[in-house]
């Protein structure tokens, strides 16, 4: 799925609700309220050093399954996504100091569409080919946590692997 990520600023006194906190995700039913991103991040909040002292950095996520056009839009119509969703969120008033934008084609898989076949095709991989594992964001899940047990597992497996492989020409 593709992702646009946006960064902004503003100035503290500007933001009439600075919540503290990790962050907000947007549930798609908040779409009707006219919210078009799809979750931020607090990132001066989490990270006091990401910002000058009197500004606040927001990290602002717009695309994904729910808003794939919308994902590979200008930089100004982002803009202006991102500052309407933080007014309604966090009553940030005005424009951003700053805007950054990072636009990312394959950001990430979309679980759902066939993904049982998707699940079976690594299966079979791993049958046929005898010491290949297959790890990452594609199977059991796409967070940083979950690829990180899924490249763990799949260390598990490769050395049980390579155990009884060496122990079948008795090394
Ligand atoms: C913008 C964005 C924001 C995200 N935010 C969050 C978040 O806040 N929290 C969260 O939990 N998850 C988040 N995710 C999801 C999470 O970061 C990814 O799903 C996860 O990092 C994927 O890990 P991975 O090891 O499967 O793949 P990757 O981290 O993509 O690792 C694959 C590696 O393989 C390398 N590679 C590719 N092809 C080859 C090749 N042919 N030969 C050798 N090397 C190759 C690549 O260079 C890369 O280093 C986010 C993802 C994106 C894109």
């Amino acid at each position: 799925m593709p992702l646009s990520v946006i960064v902004t600023t503003f100035k503290k006194e500007n933001v009439k609700r600075p919540l503290e906190g990790f962050g907000v995700l947007v549930s798609s039913k908040e779409q009707k309220n006219g919210l078009r991103t799809l979750g931020t991040l607090f990132s001066s909040m989490m990270f006091p050093d990401r910002a000058p002292s009197d500004l606040y950095l927001y990290t602002t996520f717009v695309g994904g399954s729910r808003n794939m056009e919308l994902a590979k839009a200008s930089i100004d119509e982002l803009k202006q996504v991102v500052t309407s969703d933080l007014r309604q969120l966090l009553r940030a008033e005005g424009e951003p100091t700053f805007v950054n934008h990072y636009y990312w084609s394959k950001a990430f898989p979309l679980y759902g569409h066939n993904y049982e076949s998707v699940l079976q095709a690594i299966k079979k991989m791993e049958e046929e080919l005898p010491g290949f594992f297959y790890a990452g964001n594609h199977k059991g899940g796409l967070s940083v946590g979950k690829a990180i047990a899924s490249g763990c597992q799949a260390a598990e497996l490769v050395i049980s692997y390579l155990n009884s492989t060496s122990d079948d020409r008795g090394i």
